[in-house]
C-alpha cells in the first residue's frame, strides 16, 4: 500500500484537470474529490454516481446506458491523515452524453454561479437556465436553478447569521469615513437557555437589538429643505425578520429626502421611542423639532411617543391610510368621495360642507371623522409654515419600495445598499443642480 502512495507523490488540482483520471492523485479532502467528480461529470455528460460514500471511502459508478457502463472509481481515505487517494479505475466508459445529471447539485452551481451573482444579485432563473445550456450543453430545472442561486447569493453576503457578528466593525467604519454622522448599535444579554450554553462552542455573547444610521449628508441636505418628516416602518424579508423604520423629509424638487433610518426588532412603543430620541437629538433637539410638521401612518406605538417627546407638535395622518380604515366600516364611492373633499378643503366652510353631506349620508361615518381632530388630515388646518400641503406619506412608500429587494438581504448587506443608494442619488442631485448654476449664470 505505501508502495502505492510513494510511486505516485504528487498532488494535483483536478479542477482544472477534469478529462482524464490517474490512479495514485491525492486529494486534500473528499469534498475535493466529489466536486472534480461533478465538474468532470458536467463536462463529459457522463452520468455518474456516487454509490458508496462514508468516512472512508467513496465509489463512483456510472449510470449511463441503463446501468450498463461498467466503469468505475474508488477513492479512499489514507488512514492517519486527512488526505484521499485514487486507488482504481475500473472499466471505460461505453456510455454517450446525457443532457440531466443528477450529480450536478444546486452546491456545486450555486458555486460557480458566485462571480455572476456578484456582479448581479438580481439574476434571472432563466439567465441561468439557458447559460447552464450554453456552457455545458447541459439541462437544469428551475427548482435546481433556484436553489443553486440562493447558494451563490449567500456566498456573496456572507450568512444572515454571521453578519450580526460584524455589526460594531460596520458601524465604526461608518463613523470613520463620514464624519459627523450618527450610528448607534445597541444590543442585549445573551437570550439562550441553559441547554444552548451546554452545547459544544455555545458563548455567552450578546445578540443585536437594534442599529440607527443618520449621515450627516443627510441631516445637512435637511436643513436646507422643507420641516416635513414622514415616519414609517416596513418589514425586513430576511432570515431573522424584523422592521427597518425611516424618517423621510421632502426635497425642494418635492421628491423624497432619506434622512434617518434604524433596523430594530418591530414596530414598539420601545423601538420607536428609541428612535425618535436619536432622530430628535439629530435634528436640532426637541425645540427645533417643534416647529417640524410630521406625517404618520398612525402606527401602534408611535403617536403615545409622539405625545411624550414632542407634546403638541404638528401631526398629519396620511389621509389614503386614514381611508383605508374607514373604509372598513363606512364602504362606497359616495363617502369616499367626500372623505377626500373634507381633507382637500382649503378653508373652514368647504370642510363643514363636506362633513355635513356625509352625516346626511351615513351619521356613523361623520361621527368616525368626527373623532379625528381635523388639524391632522385636512388641509384647511394645516400651518402654512412648511410650505407643504401633503396629505399622503407617499414619501415613505416610495423609499420602501425603492429598498424593496435590499430588504431581503443580511443586515450589513442591506445597510449598505441603502447607503450606496443614498450616495448616488445625492451625487445626481448634485450634477442636476450644477447643471442648473451653469444655466443661471447664462
Ligand atoms: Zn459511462
Amino acid at each position: 500500500m505505501v508502495g502505492v502512495s510513494l510511486s505516485l507523490p504528487h498532488l494535483r488540482n483536478l479542477k482544472t484537470c477534469v478529462t482524464e483520471w490517474e490512479v495514485g492523485t491525492y486529494f486534500v479532502s473528499k469534498k475535493e474529490f466529489q466536486d472534480a467528480v461533478r465538474t468532470f461529470a458536467v463536462h463529459s455528460g457522463r452520468n455518474l454516481k456516487f454509490d458508496k460514500n462514508d468516512k472512508r471511502r467513496v465509489k463512483v459508478i456510472c449510470r449511463g446506458k441503463k446501468g450498463s457502463c461498467e466503469s468505475q472509481m474508488h477513492c479512499v481515505k489514507i488512514p492517519g491523515e486527512e488526505t484521499w487517494q485514487l486507488r482504481r479505475i475500473k472499466g471505460k466508459h461505453t456510455c454517450s452524453r446525457e443532457y440531466k445529471l443528477r450529480i450536478m447539485n444546486s452546491d456545486w452551481l450555486g458555486d460557480k454561479l458566485h462571480s455572476r451573482v456578484k456582479k448581479n444579485s438580481n439574476l434571472q432563473l432563466k439567465t441561468i437556465v439557458t447559460r447552464v445550456h450554453e456552457k455545458w450543453n447541459m439541462g437544469v430545472c428551475w427548482s435546481k436553478a433556484y436553489r443553486a442561486r440562493g447558494k451563490a447569493i449567500d456566498l456573496v453576503d456572507g450568512s444572515f447569521r454571521e453578519q450580526y457578528t460584524r455589526i460594531y466593525d460596520y458601524a465604526h467604519e461608518l463613523l470613520r469615513s463620514n464624519k459627523e454622522s450618527t450610528v448607534c448599535v445597541t444590543n442585549k444579554p445573551f437570550q439562550g437557555n441553559e441547554a444552548d450554553l451546554e452545547a459544544l462552542g455555545a458563548v455567552f455573547c450578546p445578540h443585536f437589538e437594534r442599529l440607527y444610521i443618520c449621515f450627516k449628508g443627510c441631516k445637512d441636505s435637511f436643513f436646507n429643505c422643507r420641516s416635513v418628516i414622514g415616519l414609517d416602518g416596513c418589514f425586513l424579508k430576511g432570515y431573522y425578520g424584523g422592521m427597518l423604520l425611516a424618517a423621510i423629509g421632502r426635497d425642494p424638487n418635492d421628491q423624497m429626502l432619506p434622512i434617518a433610518y434604524a433596523v430594530v426588532e418591530g414596530e414598539t412603543k420601545e423601538s420607536w421611542n428609541w428612535f425618535l430620541e436619536l432622530l430628535i437629538a439629530d435634528l436640532g433637539g426637541p425645540r427645533l423639532c417643534k416647529t417640524y410638521t410630521f406625517i404618520s401612518d398612525q402606527q401602534k406605538g408611535l403617536l403615545p411617543t409622539m405625545d411624550e417627546l414632542l407634546p403638541d407638535v404638528d401631526q398629519r395622518f396620511c389621509v389614503r391610510h386614514l381611508y383605508n380604515n374607514f373604509r372598513k366600516k363606512h364602504p362606497g364611492k359616495k363617502l369616499k368621495e367626500l372623505m377626500w373633499r373634507a381633507a382637500k378643503a382649503t378653508y373652514e366652510n368647504a370642510f363643514i360642507d363636506a362633513m355635513k353631506e356625509i352625516k346626511d349620508i351615513r351619521e356613523g361615518a361623520y361621527e368616525y371623522l368626527k373623532n379625528i381632530h381635523a388639524k391632522h388630515w385636512s388641509k384647511h388646518k394645516f400651518t402654512g409654515d412648511q410650505k407643504c400641503d401633503t396629505l399622503v406619506n407617499n414619501m415613505s412608500e416610495t423609499f420602501n419600495s425603492t429598498i424593496i429587494i435590499a430588504r431581503g438581504k443580511p443586515v450589513v448587506t442591506m445597510c449598505e445598499d441603502i447607503r450606496v443608494y443614498l450616495m448616488e442619488r445625492w451625487e445626481a442631485n448634485r450634477q442636476k443642480a450644477a447643471i442648473l448654476v451653469v444655466i443661471l449664470i447664462l
